[in-house]
């Protein structure tokens, strides 16, 4: 990206600024390499030539809608593009094919409405302002033509409205494959009606987003030849477990848990259940409501759209048991007991909740406080009970907690997806991925780690994409195309994913092996990687290990790898579930296998989610992609803020950034010769008697035009950025 060649005095300039990257201002003064600017800030600024840019000053005051329409694309140019939209409510922007969107925080009711999806049904692609309407129409149109299913990624970090944009391509796509007619419930309000029920299961409360998606999500709505919503099937990733037992001012637990604190009284009377505020589970944190929010409404906004996806009266009555049951579970404290080193419940009230709780899951009592409070050790040659002391009945019983929601979570994906059905005739799909952003915090876990290799993973996806197809395209026509090199992250995804040998098997390794501690982990690590590239070992740490990501260096703390790591059931809690009377709870934990309550004491949580991506990257493979990047304006989650330095570090990590460089240096249009001649030979008819074939046609046309730079390729016609506007143009001059 160029900075200015030849200032003089009176050119216009963004010049770098610690405050807020960018500021522009008017050259005053050339001195060789150093340029004195007056800053619209009205600070005056010597800065070196190399350090400035210039500034369009006939770019329009409202900016455009695709950045590679702009006349200078650079950081500021862009910055600036995106901000003077977003302070007119235009939050959309394309970037070649990729949309940006910048989260507006305020509703913009008329933006979504039927009218506007009857706006864009049918309407060429970026002949109106960009809208993810459009992407998701592109997509089933290319699906109902070309017969190829189609995948939209939507990315950005928390907050920035991945979520949100997703319900929309998903009402889209709904309103284009539904059924007019049709009576009763529908393959598309069930696919739609899925969002309410897994966003008060998988959702909550967090310092970045009100209702943050604790969890990944797939879906692939199927459709049959006539482009009709015929099934689909959700996939979730990586339930984030701990938020069940613990959570921290101004968090929130996950939202269910207060929506049935707030249930009417008959369901609050049955459950057992009081105010918030009395449980453990809920009270760690001093975070109760949610602005605007009204849980006991939403309870039953929650029941209606569970009724929707076919869950029965019958189950929901027995999930919501399950989690009062959880909540009263989390209010058993324990005491030493009579024996040294065991303990029991408290006191009465504990035992009070114990009571309940075993009451709740359909269990007996005694059997779940012995499942709480002992461990049986079954050696060759005899079985051994052995007491927990009370710091270790917590842990067993927030083990229990996070093992029964999560099992919880999945029954209801499960559920829902056979409910709504599969088609397996279906031929074409269109798969909406909504997926956390990278993270970099001050402290990063094992959470993080995972997080961050879905998006190495997905860079790859884009990096293959975008950049490998423009240059296999290139390589086909056989033009020449200097190729502008882009970051390859394979190195990465082998130091993280490699078997044996990477840091995924040296850590399950190391969970398999009783002695590891995180510590031993940790060297085994330094060992290994010692002259890895995109690895360190931060100076003053002994267990923490920095990655060099494709969006930045990220330092993890390995304290709690392995315990996250480790994804066992304690077989007490199964045997105890397993037999309540409750068939619901008893079918979250079917018997185990012979086999396998031998073998699997550890099933890691890292290989599964590999194994996971892996599929999710194949999927994604046979799908041609879009992409949809959300940005967040500010952490403040307030409307009309926009933080300059912010948006850009997340269109850097986005790849956004990179995405431009490339598409500005190639050829972003291409058009068949046919096609180039029929649109534009009325700028000089003459060429179509003068030449043999489209190709010479095309070539002289291009030639009285007097364009430059273009590609003559073997079935196409390549254009650079901007040409195909300048001819337009021309064009629209002579009609
Ligand atoms: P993410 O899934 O990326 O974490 P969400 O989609 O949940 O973020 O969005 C966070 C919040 O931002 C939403 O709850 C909503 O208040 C606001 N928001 C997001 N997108 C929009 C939009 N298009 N219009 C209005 N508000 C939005
Ligand atoms: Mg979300």
């Amino acid at each position: 990206m160029a900075a200015v060649v030849n200032p003089v005095v009176g050119s216009l300039v963004w010049v770098e600024d610690p405050d807020v990257t960018w500021i522009d201002g008017e050259v005053v003064e050339v001195k060789g390499e150093e340029i004195k600017v007056l800053c619209t800030s009205g600070k005056t600024v010597v800065v070196k030539v190399s350090n400035v840019y210039p500034k369009d000053a006939e770019a329009p005051p409202c900016g455009v809608d695709d950045m590679t329409k702009l006349a200078y694309l650079h950081e500021p140019g862009v910055l600036q593009n995106l901000r003077s939209r977003y302070d007119m409510n235009e939050i959309y922007t394309y970037t070649g094919n990729i949309l940006i969107a910048v989260n507006p925080f305020i509703k913009l009711p008329h933006l979504y409405d039927n009218h506007m999806m009857a706006q864009y049904k049918g309407a060429d692609f970026g002949e109106l302002s960009p809208h993810p309407f459009a992407i998701a129409d592109a997509a089933y149109r290319l699906m109902i033509n070309e017969g190829i299913s189609q995948s939209v990624l939507v990315s950005g970090e928390s907050g920035a409205g991945k979520t949100e944009t997703t319900k929309l391509l998903m009402r889209y796509l709904a309103y284009m494959g539904g059924r007019a007619a049709a009576e009763g419930r529908t393959v598309e309000q069930q696919v739609l009606e899925s969002n309410p029920v897994l966003e008060a299961f998988g959702n909550a409360k967090t310092v970045r987003n009100n209702n943050s998606s604790r969890f990944g999500k797939f879906v692939e709505i199927q459709f049959d030849q006539r482009g009709r919503i015929s099934g689909a099937a959700i996939r979730t990733y990586l339930l984030e477990r701990s938020r069940v037992c613990q959570v921290s001012d101004p968090e929130r637990n996950y939202h269910c848990f207060y929506m049935l604190c707030a249930a009417p009284p008959e369901d609050i009377q049955r459950y057992k259940l009081g105010n918030a505020r009395t449980f453990h589970y809920l009270n760690q944190s001093n975070s109760y409501e949610l602005d605007g929010v009204d849980d006991s409404k939403e309870y039953i906004a929650t029941r209606r759209a569970m009724d929707i996806v076919g869950i029965s009266s019958d189950e929901q009555e027995a999930i919501f048991r399950v989690v009062a049951a959880i909540l009263h579970l989390g209010n058993i404290e324990f005491a030493k007991g009579k024996d040294i080193d065991s303990s029991q419940p408290k006191d009465e009230k504990s035992w009070f909740h114990l009571r309940t709780a075993a009451e709740l899951f359909m269990c007996d009592a005694k059997a779940l406080e012995d499942s709480l409070c002992k461990r049986v050790i079954v050696t060759r040659d005899e079985t051994i009970t052995k007491w927990l002391d009370p710091d270790s009945a917590v842990t067993s019983r927030d083990a229990l907690a996070k093992t029964v929601y999560s099992r919880l979570f999945d029954w209801l994906v499960d559920k829902i997806n056979s409910s709504i059905g599969q088609d397996p005739e279906s031929k074409c799909l269109i798969g909406v991925l909504d997926i956390y952003g990278f993270e970099s915090f001050k402290t990063n876990s094992f959470e993080q780690f995972c997080i961050n290799l879905t998006n190495e993973k997905l860079q790859q996806h884009f990096n293959q994409h975008v950049f490998k197809m423009e240059q296999e395209e290139y390589t086909k026509e056989e033009i020449d195309w200097s190729y502008i090199d882009f970051i390859d992250n394979q190195d990465i995804l082998d130091l993280i994913e490699k078997r044996p040998g990477g840091i995924i098997a040296l850590l399950d390794e190391a969970c398999m092996f009783p002695r590891s501690t995180h510590e031993t982990f940790a060297q085994k690590l330094y060992q290994t990687f010692k002259n890895h590239k995109r690895f360190s070992k931060p100076k003053l740490s002994r267990t923490d290990f920095t990655i060099c990501h494709y969006a930045g260096d990220v330092t993890y703390q390995t304290e709690f790898f392995l315990d996250k790591n480790k994804d066992y059931v304690v077989a007490e809690h199964q045997a105890l579930l397993n037999g309540s009377k409750c068939s619901f709870a008893s079918s979250l934990f079917p018997p185990l296998s012979e086999e396998s309550s031998k073998t699997s004491k550890f099933s890691s949580i890292g290989s599964r989610f590999k194994q996971q991506l892996q599929a999710l990257l194949e999927t994604l493979s046979a799908t041609e992609p879009h992409y949809i990047r959300c940005v967040k304006p500010n952490n403040l989650l307030k409307p009309a803020i926009f933080e300059s330095k912010n948006v850009l570090q997340q269109l850097r990590c986005g790849g956004v950034m990179e995405a431009i460089r490339i598409s500005c240096a190639g050829y972003p249009t291409r058009k068949q010769f046919y096609e180039f001649v029929d649109r534009f030979s009325l700028l000089a008819p003459e060429v179509l008697n003068e030449s043999s074939d489209e190709v010479t046609a095309c070539k002289r046309l291009l030639e009285k035009v007097g364009l430059e730079g273009y590609q003559i390729g073997k079935t196409k016609v390549f254009l650079r950025a901007g040409q195909m506007a300048e001819l337009d143009a021309q064009r629209s001059e002579v009609l």
